[in-house]
Parts: C-alpha cells; structure tokens; sequence
C-alpha cells in the first residue's frame, strides 16, 4: 500500500513538473517567433527633472502581447529569454524601435528627450553592444548624448576586464550610462571609482520604504551623498507618493520615475502628455522646509 502511494506521489509530482516545463517550453518557443509576429512593443515612462518639473526622458519598457494570454509582463519573459539567449536579439530589436522612436518623436517637433534602454548582461556577454550600439545609432541618426543604457550592477561583477573594455568604448562613442536597481546588488561600491558610469538609479524598493523604515531613508539618503560626491546623477524609480516625491527633493535627487507622475504609456499616449503641458507641477513644500 504504501508503495502504490508512494507510486502515485511520485507520478503525480512527474506529471507537474512535466506541465511547468511543457508552459516553460511552449513560452519560450512562443516568444521565439513573438519577434517576427510583430507581438513585442515598447512603453515609455517618463522621467522627470525634480527641479523643474521638465519631462527629460523616458525608459522604453518592453511589453509582449501575447495572442492569447494578453499583455506579458517583462518580469515573467526576460529571465525566459535571458536564459534561452533570445535576449540577444530581443535586445537588439529594442534598441533600434527605441532609437527609432525618438527621432520620429524629434521629427514630430517634440523637444529632444533622452531615452533609456536596458540592457541584459547576456547582451555583453554574446555580443559586441558597443558595435551595435554604433551601428543603430548611425542607421537613426539618433544623437549619442540621447541615448542611457542601462545595467545592473551584477553585470560589473562578472568578466570585469572585458565589461571595462566594452563600457569604455560605449562612453567613447558618446552615450550615457546607468546603473540600474542601486542597491539591491552585492557588489562593493568601488567598482563606480572604475566604471565610466554616469547616474544612478536608486532601486524601488528603497524609494518606496522611505517612509516606513529608518534604515532605507537612511540609505536612500546616503546614495544620493554618495553619487554626487562622486559626480553622478540620481534617479530614483518607483515613486508612488508625494510623501517619498518630499523625500527625494528634500535631499536632492536629480531625478524621477513613478506612477506617482505617470505610468509606462504607449506611443500615442506619451504623445499626448508631452503635447499637453511641457512640464509637472512641482509642490514646493520639500524645497521650502530644507531651506528653512
Ligand atoms: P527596470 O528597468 O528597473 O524598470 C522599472 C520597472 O519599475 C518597470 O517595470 C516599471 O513599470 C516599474 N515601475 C515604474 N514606476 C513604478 C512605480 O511607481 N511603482 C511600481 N510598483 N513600479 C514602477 P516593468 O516594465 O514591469 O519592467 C520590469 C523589468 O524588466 C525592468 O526593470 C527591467 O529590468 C526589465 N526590462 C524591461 N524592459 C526591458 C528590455 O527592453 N530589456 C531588458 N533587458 N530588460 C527589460
Ligand atoms: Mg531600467
Ligand atoms: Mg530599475
Ligand atoms: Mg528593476
């Protein structure tokens, strides 16, 4: 008896793992042809100057609409196509529709914003970025200085000569770089002495405990000292509140990013926000009670 239980036990855990893995293959062969479907698009979010309230860029936010289940969360397909290489030219593909974007944007007579595009470690790894981004930005015409990439600090914590190689000559060819999720990393600080890095963005989690945690008003506190004692520029991602929007400005975070301003929005909507006022307004309470 026990053994037929232990039978069944075994076979129904089989029969489970069989359907993850099945999911996970039908996914990734999916969105192995989502690139030539046409099924993958771009959301911007904008980014907004704390100190006038001026829309300076966006971050291009992939999205994979799927025929059948809907809108895909990039936080549920790219460690799919990290870990299947599709990131590569899923990468690829993102960096041209964005450097794209922002011309048609600039050829619309929209003022020049900076745009932001994430970049997968894989991409360094599998790839030469620094020809690519070269070679993009020439076929667009985009202006180099308008264009951040982003990555995260594991990146720099891998192959450390080659990444130093490959940032060196991002920064040669005149684009901006950040680190993306500050915070939530394990390395040590030192690596910003030796990367060409030029901002920061201060990791969500942080952003959204301000309030709530000693400790992480304290660190978030200490990050912005820290960037800009070395030169470095703040963003701080997921704002939600004027509370942590208080916060930031209170202690001179040069930039932000959150629902509290705007959600990623589609082309068209981005479109509209930009032509309908040209700038947020920015409560001045933070600014009024740190001169106090
Ligand atoms: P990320 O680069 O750190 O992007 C910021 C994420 O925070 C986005 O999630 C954005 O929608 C979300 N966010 C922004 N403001 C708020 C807020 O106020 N509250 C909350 N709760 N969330 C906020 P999203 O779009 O789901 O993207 C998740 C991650 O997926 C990105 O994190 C990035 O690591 C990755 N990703 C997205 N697009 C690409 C891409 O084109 N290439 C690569 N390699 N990774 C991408
Ligand atoms: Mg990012
Ligand atoms: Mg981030
Ligand atoms: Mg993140």
């Amino acid at each position: 008896r026990a053994k037929r239980q232990g039978r069944n036990t075994f076979q129904f855990y089989t029969a489970e793992m069989n359907a993850v893995t099945l999911e996970k293959l039908r996914l990734e062969n999916e969105l192995r042809h989502a690139l030539s479907r046409k099924e993958l698009v771009l959301h911007y979010q904008p980014q907004v100057n704390l100190q006038t309230g001026q829309v300076i860029g966006v971050e291009a936010l992939i999205r994979w609409k799927h025929p059948t289940m809907g809108m895909v969360s990039p936080a549920k397909f790219i460690p799919l196509a990290e870990e299947s290489g599709l990131i590569v030219p899923i990468g690829e593909w993102v960096l041209r529709e964005a450097c794209q974007q922002s011309i048609r944007w600039q050829e619309m007579g929209l003022p020049a914003l900076k745009m932001s595009v994430n970049l997968s470690a894989l991409q360094f790894k599998k790839q030469d970025v620094a020809e690519l981004v070269r070679l993009v930005l020439e076929e667009t015409g985009l202006a180099p200085h308008l264009l951040d990439l982003e990555f995260t600090e594991s990146l720099v914590m891998e192959d450390t000569e080659h990444i130093l190689a490959v940032l060196a000559s991002l920064k040669q060819i005149g684009v901006r770089l950040s680190v993306d999720d500050f915070g939530t990393g394990y390395s040590s600080l030192s690596y910003l002495k030796r990367f060409p890095v030029d901002t920061i963005k201060i990791d969500r989690a942080f952003v959204q405990s301000v309030h709530h945690t000693q400790e992480d008003a304290m660190l978030t506190r200490a990050i912005i000292a820290l960037a800009h004692s070395m030169n470095l520029k703040t963003v701080a991602e997921g704002v939600e509140t004027e509370a942590q929007l208080d916060f930031l400005m209170e202690h001179q975070c040069n930039e932000v990013q959150g629902f509290y301003f705007s959600r990623p929005l589609v082309v068209q909507d981005l479109e509209q926000l930009l032509l309908q006022r040209a700038h947020f307004e920015i409560k001045t309470s933070a600014i009024k009670t740190s001169e106090i």
